[in-house]
């Protein structure tokens, strides 16, 4: 495997998912601008995550990625819990960011995202997948240095972000 960026392993999953979400929004994020939490949906998160996965090895930081859970068995289960689907796009490629982490630690490993809420759950694996991830990473990496936020577009997705006042008012 060749050397690998040590930029490119300083991404956060939760920037790979803002940048299916919102170009704007990762760039705040990604720049220290903190806003009031959405706090309705931050709490229920709080809720569903604390107490339906009370009993599994929550919070599992690895270098610069956060996994939800991991379950360990034939092969290593990164598992990642939402609210509703409404962002799955965002959702998958934070998880294949997730396998593609660790198999450049040498980790190799499939993702579950979880649907508690609509007692769903989808399983991911890299397999022909890598390539959408390594344009994934340029783009945040592109979005990151950008010396100024993208223009923002309004969508249905503005509603509920903490950075509304910022784009909007
Ligand atoms: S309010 Fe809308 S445009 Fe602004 S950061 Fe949030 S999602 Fe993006």
């Amino acid at each position: 495997m060749e050397p690998y960026p040590e930029t490119r392993l300083l991404i956060t999953g939760t920037e790979i998912n803002y940048l299916f979400i919102c170009p704007t929004k990762l760039w705040y994020f990604a720049h220290g601008v903190t806003m009031e939490q959405e706090s309705e949906w931050v709490d229920l998160g709080r809720f569903l995550h604390e107490q339906r996965y009370a009993n599994e090895e929550k919070e599992v930081q690895i270098g610069s990625i956060k996994i939800d859970f991991i379950r360990k068995g034939d092969i290593i289960e990164v598992h990642e819990v939402k609210l509703g689907k409404s962002m799955d796009k965002a959702h998958e490629m934070q998880a294949l960011y997730y396998l593609h982490y660790l198999k450049r630690l040498g980790i190799t490993a499939k993702a579950i995202l979880n649907y508690p809420k609509l007692r769903e759950t989808k399983e991911l694996t890299l397999d022909g997948r890598e390539k959408e991830v390594e344009e994934a990473i340029n783009g945040v990496e592109r979005i990151k240095t950008l010396p100024k936020p993208p223009e923002p577009v309004k969508t249905g997705k503005c509603k509920k972000c903490a950075y509304y006042e910022l784009c909007w008012v």
